[in-house]
């Protein structure tokens, strides 16, 4: 039988009494809330669960009704909201889905917020006074765009129009008033399949969550969907507008909760990290349809990898904070690329925000109160692209051209991770811990640096105030210079990723497969030169599984190479400074104490995507390899001295050749001959077999290797 309105609040009685008995003795005079999982509902009368889903108003308010008295019972004099959490997965949908079968329903979407209003009193109970007989009458006010009189004075019984009328006059102190403000909230960018425009809902929120929300945060929300009607000159409309009511909301505490590998494929990504190749295989996978002819190309994909993966952010004792998001300028001349990495980039993090300084919306990189944004004459509060890539990456292209404004404020964002606002009456900070990434182009259409001029100079010629610069982690300067076999080799690239690509036409007719989507499944694919590269889906899987699950720490060896190669590139600007000061563009680029924490966390980004828990040698190696690049220090060596394939670095050949030796062992049974191992070697790309037996010397003097005999070994 199904169950009757007027059982619900018997319903709600015995639930209390029986579930709930000891969580509603906790209660205490200053509780406001009472929160209940669904779940413990849903398994005590799965069909008052579901009643509760599809009259939410009614039942809850009923719920808080039986709530209040027991609380009287208790000698507590308060009405606690009742909050239910952790709806069911049958009812979370897209926000774009929603429609007027969800209507006066429980739904449950995930969203960004991007907007906040004021807040405004609003009545909820209105009392009005008769003028001829004094008499109070209330009405309950359920749309708070208009104020409803009543029709009859429940005391003298004259009507509110017509013969022998009456008039009312709000008495407001004895009406009850609820806070009230609008959120927009918008469907997560990630979700939004295709170049779509993210959907976008108002969402009325009173009592006591008002003021609980910033823009920029993500969360799970629990909502009414329910139509206001549209006004057109002042005159009510047919056409309905669907506007949310706010249940309750939970806040996103960790992210990637949308992407949770699978078992096997944790398996696989564990199997991928353990390849001695990792690094190449990775660095190929970052915008393969972008060809790496020059070295520098090769090590700015490098930098962008790292960036992915990111440093550890990290709170200290004292309450501040230290960021790990690893921020990258790309300065660069026209046609070299530079968007087309920005957009790759946002398409592969795992959360990202792709904004061109030119175009950038109202709110900008930071924020903006609006007034009136929601018909109703309040100030809003609008997240810009830094809030809203909170957790993620921010990708700023052409970002020469962003207001001054936004100028002014990136300091403090890309820094301390945090915007300060103080506009139009709202005074807050929102986060921002998202990493940039930007590009920028010289103001006078080429960058003109001399051979002997330093990074610094061109970047004077891209306009960005000089302080900027020092908030960067890495600045790269891409020149486009004319060279016959690089330029042959891009050519013959171009041309055959164009032929390659599928016609954009042909996949929104869905005759052919989008070749992004269809990657779900793939782990490897391979590029036009024949290289292995990760697909986006498994690198994104890969990317969120490292920065889940390991936050790697600084072993003594790594901090000393750090710390080693600060001091002694602190040492030569030094020096350099007395000689060359009055050439100061000659001068190497100055490092700082940001430098070390740069370094640190380039690190930590390469111990991530090996999986490790500590940052080892190879990983300092990395990271200064990677700087000394950017700052185009002397000698830098080329890229193939710091990457995988014929030459590694000693650390990496002493770990690829033991896992060598560890392998043949246990397959074999037998000890590793030095033939097996070159032939190993040889599979992964390795022919220098001096490499290789000066690696098995360091580990043999290192007591790792043991030899048997001579020309076999075994681990010791
Ligand atoms: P920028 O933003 O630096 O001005 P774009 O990203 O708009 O340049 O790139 C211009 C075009 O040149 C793009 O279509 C890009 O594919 C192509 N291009 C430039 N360099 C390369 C390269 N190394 N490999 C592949 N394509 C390239
Ligand atoms: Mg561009």
């Amino acid at each position: 039988m199904a169950l009757q309105i007027e059982d619900l609040g018997s319903r709600w009685e015995t639930f209390f009494q029986e579930v709930k008995l000891q969580e509603i003795q906790l209660l205490t005079n200053n509780s406001i809330e009472f929160r209940i999982r669904f779940n413990d509902i849903q398994s005590w009368d799965p069909e008052f669960a579901k009643k509760i889903l599809n009259q939410p108003k009614r039942t809850i308010l009923t719920g808080k009704r039986i709530l209040s008295q027991r609380c009287k019972e208790n000698g507590l004099n308060i009405e606690p909201d009742i909050l239910l959490e952790h709806l069911p997965p049958d009812v979370e949908e897209d926000l774009r889905e929603i429609g007027s079968d969800d209507l006066n329903r429980l739904r449950c979407v995930n969203v960004v917020i991007t907007k906040v209003s004021e807040i405004r009193p609003r009545i909820y109970e209105a009392d009005w006074c008769c003028d001829s007989c004094n008499g109070h009458t209330v009405v309950t006010q359920e749309n708070e765009l208009e104020l409803k009189e009543p029709l009859i004075c429940s005391g003298c019984e004259l009507p509110a129009s017509g013969a022998g009328s009456t008039r009312f006059t709000l008495d407001s102190d004895r009406c009850t008033w609820i806070n009230n403000q609008y959120l927009e909230i918008q469907e997560l960018p990630e979700r939004v399949k295709g170049s779509g425009q993210p959907s976008r809902g108002k969402v009325l929120i009173e009592g006591i969550q008002c003021n609980r929300f910033l823009p920029g945060e993500r969360v799970t929300a629990n909502l009414i969907p329910y139509t206001q009607a549209g006004y057109h000159r002042n005159r009510k409309s047919a056409m309905f507008e669907i506007v949310y009511s706010l249940h309750s909301a939970v806040r996103e505490s960790t992210p990637f909760t949308d992407i949770q590998p699978s078992e096997e494929e944790k398996m696989e990504i564990k199997k991928v990290a353990s390849r001695p190749d990792l690094m190449a295989i990775m660095q190929e996978s970052i915008a393969p349809s972008i060809i790496d002819v020059t070295d520098k190309l090769k090590v700015v994909k490098r930098s962008l990898l790292m960036q992915l993966f990111g440093g550890v952010s990290r709170i200290n004792a004292d309450g501040t904070r230290n960021r790990g998001d690893i921020h990258i300028l790309l300065m660069g001349d026209p046609g070299v690329a530079k968007s087309q990495l920005l957009t790759y980039m946002s398409k592969l993090a795992p959360r990202a925000r792709f904004a061109s300084g030119g175009n950038i919306s109202a709110a900008g990189l930071t924020a903006a109160a609006i007034r009136d944004s929601f018909g109703d004459g309040r100030f809003t509060l609008e997240a810009g692209v830094l809030p809203l890539a909170d957790l993620g990456i921010a990708c700023i292209d052409e970002i020469d051209k962003i207001s001054n404004e936004d100028k002014g404020s990136l300091h403090e964002a890309m820094e301390q991770q945090q915007i300060s606002v103080s506009k139009g009456g709202i005074t807050t900070q929102l986060r921002a811990r998202c990493a940039v990434l930007s590009a920028a182009n010289p103001t006078k259409g080429t960058f003109d640096v001399g051979p002997n001029q330093n990074l610094m100079y061109a970047f004077n010629q891209t306009g960005l105030p000089i302080p900027l610069a020092t908030r960067f982690d890495i600045i790269w300067l891409m020149k486009d210079r004319v060279d016959e076999e690089n330029d042959a080799s891009i050519a013959r690239h171009i041309m055959a990723s164009r032929i390659k690509g599928v016609p954009e036409s042909k996949v929104e007719e869905n005759t052919f497969e989008n070749p992004v989507t269809k990657d779900e499944e793939v782990v490897y694919k391979t590029n036009t030169n024949g290289k292995e590269y990760l697909s986006v889906p498994f690198l994104r899987k890969y990317i969120a599984y490292a920065k889940t699950n390991h936050s790697p720490i600084l072993t003594d060896e790594a901090k000393s190479m750090i710390l080693d190669y600060y001091k002694q590139a602190r040492h030569s600007y030094g020096k350099d400074s007395e000689e060359l000061s009055e050439r100061r563009d000659e001068q190497p680029i100055p490092i700082s104490a940001r430098a070390l924490e740069s370094l640190i966390r380039l690190a930590e980004a390469h111990a991530r995507m090996n999986l490790r828990d500590e940052v080892i040698g190879e990983d300092a190696d990395m990271a200064i390899a990677i700087f000394r690049h950017w700052r185009e220090e002397e000698n830098v060596g080329s890229v193939a001295e710091m990457s995988t394939g014929s030459s590694h670095g000693p650390a990496q050949m002493n770990r690829i050749v033991m896992k060598i030796v560890k392998d043949i062992v246990s397959e074999t049974g037998k000890d590793a001959m030095q033939n097996e191992i070159y032939s190993r070697a040889l599979t992964m790309g390795i022919e220098d077999t001096i490499a290789i037996d000066s690696a098995i010397q360091r580990l043999s003097i290192d007591t790792q290797l043991l030899m048997s005999r001579p020309g076999q070994w075994r681990p010791f």
